[in-house]
């Protein structure tokens, strides 16, 4: 039998819906979601694998102007990956149409040479006369030979965009076995669901200044042990996170113990402490350390 095998990098703005897209592709939850922008700070990558085919999604931060020192990587790792890949999904939301935004991420992608597939995603939200116009802006970008209207949160147009991506496939073999949803290490995941949780309960500049690493797994058979570390840069971030009489970090930590029992399919202790490291986002250091280049 002849294989198909690749990589799709996923670009746009945040929170236009490109986790909740690779979810909808990869038919599991492999990148956390949230409303707040910047939540995913490294590329995640989905793998979605039929019979023939093996498409491997990548899910890249949003396109942003460098502002520190992060974002400055995010944005050279955009570029650098999108070179590598077979095609790239560029992803609008129809409820706020084109923007200056995409129309900054559309000129980062004329200059790459793999083909642009465009997906204008929340169509749930809209209704079709509207949908009509974004569809038009969007193949008003310029970039892009297909545009596929989807909701990422329905499902609905997922499938015939799936098929097109996978079209875009050199043949080749599968660089994952058929049954893994995700290259991520254990570690990663985990901390990513306890950031999600982090992410739904704090505001403004908090989740963005927090970080969480999982420092230890223990598999005791019947039930695992986590021991994780959150990261905020300042003591008042940290006070925040924390909660008047730790309300907020009970909290944190009880849903999270929830979320990594259902990864794990197992009772789940979680010991979540939270530290100060100042200004861990301009780190260098820290940043290669914790593996977001
Ligand atoms: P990302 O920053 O581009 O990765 O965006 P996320 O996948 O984190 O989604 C941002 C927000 O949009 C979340 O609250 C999602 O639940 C929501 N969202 C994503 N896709 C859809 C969709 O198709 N319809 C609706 N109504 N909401 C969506
Ligand atoms: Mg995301």
């Amino acid at each position: 039998m002849t294989t198909r095998s690749g990589f799709i990098a996923l670009a746009g703005r945040p929170n236009v819906g490109k986790s909740t897209l690779v979810n909808a592709m990869v038919g599991r939850k492999v990148a956390i979601v949230s409303d707040k922008p910047q939540t995913t700070r490294r590329a995640i990558r989905g793998v979605a694998t039929t019979e023939d085919t093996q498409l491997v999604l990548v899910d890249l931060p949003g396109v942003q102007r460098p502002r520190d020192a992060l974002t400055e990587r995010m944005q050279a790792r955009v570029e650098r990956e999108v070179a590598e890949d077979d095609g790239v999904l560029f992803v609008l939301n129809a409820e706020e149409g084109v923007g200056p935004g995409d129309r900054w991420i559309a000129r980062v992608l004329e200059r790459v040479t793999v083909p642009v597939v465009i997906a204008v995603n929340k169509i749930d939200r809209v209704r079709e006369p509207r949908l009509l116009e974004v569809l038009v802006e969007a193949a008003g970008l310029g970039v892009g030979d297909d545009v596929f209207p989807v909701s990422a949160r329905t499902g609905k147009g997922v499938g015939p965009l799936l098929e097109h991506l996978r079209s875009l496939l050199p043949e080749g073999p599968f660089f994952f076995p058929p049954e893994a949803p995700s290259d991520q290490p254990l570690e990663v995941l985990l901390a990513e669901l306890i950031r999600e949780q982090i992410l739904r309960r704090t505001f403004q500049e908090v989740p963005h200044a927090v970080e969480v690493v999982v420092e230890e797994i223990e598999d005791r058979g019947d039930d695992v042990i986590v021991r994780a570390r959150a990261w905020t840069e300042t003591e008042s971030q940290k006070a925040i996170l924390i909660g008047k009489g730790g309300r907020m970090i009970r909290a944190v930590g009880t849903a999270a113990r929830r979320a990594l029992a259902q990864e794990l399919g197992r009772p789940v202790h979680l010991d979540l402490t939270v530290d100060v490291r100042r200004k861990w986002r301009a780190d260098e250091r820290l940043l290669d350390r914790l593996g977001i280049e």
